[in-house]
Parts: structure tokens; sequence; C-alpha cells
């Protein structure tokens, strides 16, 4: 829009008004002349009021435009500004002067600087007629103003087309947007899981959340105006409280874990944060307070704790918390410099309760074991199960050594009371310890760990039911025992081992009736071993299991050979071991081994030795009577030494019995002996057995072997242990 001003108006009607007034002077009458310029001047007159109402006007407008409350701008096409209100110019701060002309986008952001030119482009070539964006004004003065711009393109008839735009501040506006969006999201994190409380400086809870309410199970009205305390649960003290005041004004905030009570009194354990909220001179306004409730994430952990460090079973430690105690002991008494001593225990008898009563009953006597153990130690000491029956005792403070001993032999005593199961309430067992000393045995907790295991065996050897101290010889000796044991393996397949036969013979005439195999061992480094140190260690393992029946068919094979050259028959006795039994059928592989090389059942005999029987509970009588059904005879080895009772002697379907020969060996001096050896011949005969007597030397002995009636033996006297053709050529000359 082109506005004329008021006073071009005014010039242009006084021209007009002059023109006139000379034609009339020039060729009218004087009357006429004076009528027309009255209505001449009634006109100017006119003229005049209409000239100062449109000033008026245009004034009005005038200050429309500059003090309307929001900006215009002319722009030129080339996105100058051209015009700009009062309004503008007090918005962008600077003087008019400076603004006209002035590039409008140098007052914008860079990023809306390219915005600008893109949209102002598009209404230049007027792809759109209007636009409306929002925009960020960087004012020289450093502000920076949200605008929301709305421009139009305006063509004019005899001018250049401009821009106009009007901007209008939307700062305020939208910084009321973010508070409340602000507003919101804290309305939202105060409502949220966990409990909020909103205190004034002294502790009077001014607004509460939900989640408060539901923990706590008040209602708004009873802790609203109430102050903090009311949460208190009486478990910590005024320092623990005070502690937490002190953080808070120290640092404006507190957080831990403490005891609240609920509205019904119910104690619970929190995770407590306290902040401070300080007003713009540093003084506290208000407390915000959010408590977590993590007594059930604690019991958690607890419950993980005790899977982690604790046995199931019997609720002792575990390895794993016997090794951290066993660090932090060790550490304090090479500090304090007492005494540390580490006991392991292992259940005598423990797998025949497990194998006879079942792991049920096992169970029970564990648990019964762990029960009796924790009363009987003091409570500084500990007690810990590693599994089976292994159980780990840890005594500190002690005065000496022997203390340990002492403690040993009270849990000996201890467990060798009867054990009352549900299924049986006369469950006998005994334990055997070994035992470590920090510093003399070691000072790490494996070193104390396997030199106390090394001193279980140890005290095993010895006999069971005994404790002993860990002694370097003995680990020396185990430890060849095991070089032992692998060398042994490898003797089986490399064939080093070779079957012996000693003469057994018929005191009343004289003959050889047969022969005992005795297993040797060739080993190419160490020369001959004979069985009495191999077979206790093959006994330990299953090695027993394939030197049995190694044996057992390298016999059966050689006497099926010499029966077939020709040798009259014989009886040939095979030592059997009470762990073959247990570990593995022996009436099939008795009954395979025969049908293999064809030897005759009736001429094979088996050896069990007294206390292997005693030893062997289970279904001893079952498996030696289908042995006997089978047609296999069997002999007691090493009778007289295991004090079997006559009772359960009589149920075996035994041939023989063979007088151990310690019995024999001081024959003519002992008299006891003598008299024990009567005995069992007469009582052997008594019960229906044939009676041998073994490691007979000396004529003196056989002399009163036969006196007493014995039926026969075997021994130096006649001849040692022969290999295979020693003995073939040997009986063939004694017939
Ligand atoms: P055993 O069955 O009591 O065998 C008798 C042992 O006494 C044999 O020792 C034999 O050589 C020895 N002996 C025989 N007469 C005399 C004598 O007059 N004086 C002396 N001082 N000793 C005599 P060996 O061969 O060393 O066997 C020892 C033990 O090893 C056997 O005792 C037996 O229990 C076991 N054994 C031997 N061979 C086998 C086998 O093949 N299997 C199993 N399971 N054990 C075997
Ligand atoms: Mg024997
Ligand atoms: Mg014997």
């Amino acid at each position: 829009m082109v506005l004329n001003s008021p006073d071009s108006l005014q010039a242009s009607a006084e021209t007009q008004f002059a023109l006139t007034h000379s034609k009339l002077t020039a060729g009218l009458a004087a009357d006429k002349l004076q009528h027309e310029l009255l209505e001449l001047e009634m006109q100017n007159e006119e003229l005049r009021a209409t000239h100062l109402a449109l000033k008026e006007a245009l004034d009005n407008y005038a200050s429309l435009y500059e003090y309307a409350p929001i900006s215009y701008l002319t722009l030129t096409t080339e996105g100058r500004i051209a015009e700009i209100n009062l309004t503008g110019v007090a918005l962008l701060g600077e003087a008019r002067e400076k603004l006209l002309n002035r590039r409008f986008s140098s007052l914008l952001s860079s990023k809306d600087a390219d915005r600008w030119h893109l949209l102002f482009t598009s209404l230049i070539r007027r792809e759109k007629k209007e636009m409306s964006f929002e925009l960020v004004l960087q004012t020289d003065q450093q502000r920076v103003l949200q605008m929301q711009a709305n421009c139009v393109f305006l063509m004019a008839h005899n001018a250049a087309p401009t821009v106009r735009m009007v901007l209008i501040d939307i700062t305020e506006a939208n910084d009321r947007k973010q508070k409340e969006r602000d507003l919101r999201i804290s309305a939202t994190a105060f409502d949220a899981h966990s409990s909020m409380i909103v205190t004034d400086a002294a502790g009077d809870i001014l607004r509460v959340n939900q989640a408060f309410l539901d923990l706590t199970g008040y209602t708004k009205s009873e802790v609203v105006g109430k102050n903090l305390r009311i949460l208190k649960s009486g478990r910590h003290d005024k320092v623990f409280y005070g502690a937490i005041w002190e953080s808070i004004l120290r640092i404006g905030s507190w957080k831990g874990e403490i005891w609240d009570r609920r509205k019904n009194g119910e104690h619970f354990l929190c995770w407590l944060s306290i902040a401070a909220v300080k007003a713009s001179d540093g003084g506290i306004t208000h407390y915000v307070a959010t408590h977590i409730d993590i007594t059930e994430r604690k019991a958690a952990e607890a419950q993980i704790f005790n899977l982690a460090f604790y046995d199931s079973l019997t609720q002792l430690p575990n390895r794993r918390l016997l090794h951290d105690c066993l660090i932090s002991s060790i550490e304090m008494a090479q500090r304090t410099g007492r005494q540390l001593a580490l006991l392991m225990l292992g259940l005598d008898c423990f797998k025949s309760v497990n194998d006879s009563l079942g792991h049920s009953a096992g169970d029970e006597l564990l648990q019964q074991v762990a029960a009796r153990m924790t009363a009987l130690l003091r409570d500084g000491d500990m007690v810990a199960r590693l599994g089976g029956d292994e159980f780990v005792v840890l005594l500190e403070n002690l005065t000496g050594p022997h203390d340990a001993g002492r403690v040993a032999d009270d849990i000996i005593a201890e467990l060798s009371r009867p054990f009352k199961l549900s299924q049986n309430d006369d469950v006998r067992i005994g334990v055997s310890i070994g035992i470590s000393l920090l510093a003399q045995h070691g000072d790490t907790p494996q070193a104390l760990m396997h030199n106390a295991d090394a001193a279980l065996h140890q005290a095993k050897e010895q006999g069971r039911g005994c404790a002993s101290y860990f002694s370097e010889e003995f680990t020396a000796a185990v430890q060849a025992r095991i070089a032992l044991g692998s060398r042994l393996q490898r003797a089986i397949e490399q064939q080093e081992l070779q079957v012996f036969y000693q003469p057994q013979v018929n005191i009343a005439s004289g003959q050889i009736i047969g022969a005992e195999a005795l297993v040797r061992w060739h080993d190419p480094v160490h020369g001959l071993i004979l069985p009495t140190s191999f077979i206790p260690v093959a006994e330990e393992t299953s090695l027993i299991v394939a030197i049995g029946a190694w044996v057992l068919r390298d016999v059966c094979r050689q006497g099926r050979l010499w029966l077939d050259k020709g040798l009259p028959s014989l009886t040939l006795a095979v030592n059997v071991s009470p762990q073959q039994f247990r570990r593995c059928d022996v009436n099939v592989l008795v009954a395979e081994v025969l049908a293999e090389t064809g030897f005759p059942v009736g001429q094979l005999k088996l050896e069990i030795t007294e206390s292997g029987l005693m030893e062997y509970q289970d279904n001893i009588t079952e498996i030696l009577q289908n042995l006997y059904d089978q047609g296999v005879r069997l002999a007691i080895d090493d009778f007289g030494i295991g004090y079997s009772s006559l009772a359960r002697l009589k149920s075996f379907p035994v041939d023989v019995l063979k007088i151990d020969k310690s019995f024999i060996d001081n024959i003519p001096d002992n008299k006891d002996d003598m008299e024990i050896a009567s005995t069992i011949v007469a009582m052997g005969h008594a019960l229906g057995f044939s009676v041998l007597a073994e490691g007979v030397e000396t004529p003196k002995q056989l002399a009163f072997l036969t006196e007493i009636d014995c039926d026969s033996y075997q021994g130096y006297i006649k001849s040692c242990p022969l290999s295979a053709e020693e003995f073939a050529e040997f009986y063939l000359s004694h017939i």
C-alpha cells in the first residue's frame, strides 16, 4: 500500500484555486466571481477538514503500526530490511538506521539462516504465498530470542515487490511449555515406583507419593504434617542418625541402608537416599527422600550367599568358605603367633551305611555327624564339609600342637558312639583324622589341606579310628605308592606279571595234593616285586579286578595245559581279594574262565582271607554259596587273626581253613600259638573243614602239626613258590 502525504494533497488544491481566480478576474462578472469565490472558499474549507482528518488517520495508523505489540518488517526481495516498526526495533535492540538495509538472515543463527534462505527463496519465487515458521534470532546484544515469523509476498502496481513480515516473540511461551513439560516429568517421577517424601527444612512431611503409602501402610493424611521420625525403627542409635545429618549438612545428601518401621510396627530394611534442597542463598528449604525396600533383595542375597558358601545337606560351611576363612585365619595366626591346626576327617564305614541302608540314611548320618561336631567344638572353631564323608575342622588359638591331637581324640570318641537313624537305631561308624599344623606343615591353605589329607591316609593306614599328624616320610611313602600304582597299570598291559605255584602237601601221606597260585611282578626297572608290595596298592584302585581276572585265567589255562600234558590232577588255589567281590561279579568271572579254558571246576579252589570275609558283610554268603554250587572249592586264608565268630563261619560253604603263618612261626617255642593251632585244627574238624597250615619251615613245626592231626601244609620246608615249569618238574619228581 502506497500512501500520498497530506502536504502534497494541500499543494495541488492551492494550485487549482489560483488558476480559477485569475480566469475570473480576466473574463467573468464580479458578482459571479464573488459567488464562485465564496463557493471555492467553502470547498477549500472542506478540503482542509478532509486533509486534517486524513492526517489524523495517518498519524493513528502510523502509531498503530509503530507501536503494535508485534514486530512488522518489510523486506526487499533480496531479503534486506526496507522498513521496520518501533516494536521490531525494540525487539532487535538496535537503532533503526542500523537495521535498515541489513540482511534479515544476519540476525539468525547459522542453522536458521540456511532454513530461512530456502523458505524466503520459495516465497520470492512465488512457490508459496505466505509462510510461517519458528526461528531463533541472535541480536547484536547477544540475546537469543525464539520467534515466530509470518511472511507474505506483496506485489505493488508501481513499486518493487516486497515481503511483509510479522515477528512474534515466543521465547516466554516456549519457556512456559518447557516448564510445563518439566513439571509433568517431575510429577511422573514423583509418582514412580520408589517411595518418595518431601519434607520442609524441619523434617516435617509435606508430600508423599503412592509408593511411599504402599510401602509404609500409612494414608496421606496420617503422614503429611508429621515429622520424618515416625519412620524410625529404633534399631539404630543416635550416632547412626548423627552421621546421616552430618553428611547432609556437609555434602547435601546421604545414601545407605537403614531399618525403618511401617505403620503396623514391622521393620523393613531399605535403601534410603536423602537430598537437601537449597534456596539461592544456600539455606536448606526442603529435603527429598527416596526409599527402596531391600528386605527381599537382602534375603535373596543371603540365600545366594548360603548356596555359594554352605553345604545344603548339613548347613556347614563348604570348601569355598573354608578356604576364605583359612586365608584370614592364617594371616591372623601369623600376626599373633598363635597355633593353627587343620583336621581332615574321613568317616570309616560310611560307604557301607550308604550302600546297605540307602542314600537317605547316609544323608541322615552326615547331618547327625555335623550336629555332633558343631556341638563338640568351641565357638571360634570351624567345621566344614568338603563333600561326601569328608569333613574339615579348623582350630584356631591353640596353645600348642598337642591341643589338635586332643581335639581329634574327642572327635573320635564322639563319633564312635552309635547313631540313631530312622531306619536303624544302632549304626556305628568310626572316624580317621589327619592333622596338619600351620608353619610346621605348611603356611598356605593348599599346603595345609594337602598335608592334612596325606595325614588322613596315614591315619587310615595305621588302622582306622585314629588320628595322625602329617609326616614327610609318610608322604614320601604315599607318593611312592602312587607311582607304583601307575607302573602297575602298565605292568598288566605289558604282561610283566607271572604266576608262581607253591606245593600243598598232605601231612599223612606226604603227597603233593595241590598248589597255591601266587602272583609275581617282574618290573623292568625294579626287578622282582612280591605281592605284599603291590596287591594292597591294586586293592585301593580297581586294578585288583584286572589282576585277579588275569591270575585266574592264567592259572586255569596252565592247569588245563598240565592236565593235557598228562600231569596227575591237582587242586589249584587262587587268592581272591575282597575288593574283587565288591567291584565285580566273581561268579560270572569264574564261570567264564572255566568255560574258556576247560579247567575242571572241581580242581579250582578260591582263597579269601578271614578278615576279608568279615569285612565284606553284604551278601557274601550268597556269593560263596553260588560258587560252591558251581562246584568251586573254597578256603579261608590267614585264619586265626580275623576274630571271626564260629557261628558265622558255619554259615559259609567252606572246605579248607588255612592256619595263618604267624601261629606256625613260633612253634615249638610259643605254647599259646601251639594251643591256638591245635584248637583251630580241632574246631575246624568239628565244623567239617579240612585244615592246612601255612608257612611251615621246620621239621619240628611239621612234627607238631602231624601230632595235632592237621590235614595238610605248605611252606619252605617242602618248597617255596615256583614258576610253572619248575613246579611241573618238582611235582613229577615227587609223585
Ligand atoms: P597268602 O595267600 O597267605 O600266601 C602265602 C604267602 O606266604 C606267600 O607270600 C608265600 O610265598 C608265603 N610263604 C609260603 N610258605 C612260606 C614259608 O615257609 N615261609 C615264609 N616266610 N613265607 C612263606 P607271597 O607270595 O608273598 O604272597 C603274599 C600274599 O599276597 C598272599 O598271602 C596273598 O594274600 C597275596 N597274593 C598273592 N598272590 C595273589 C593273587 O594272585 N591275588 C590276590 N588277591 N592276592 C595274592
Ligand atoms: Mg593265599
Ligand atoms: Mg595266607
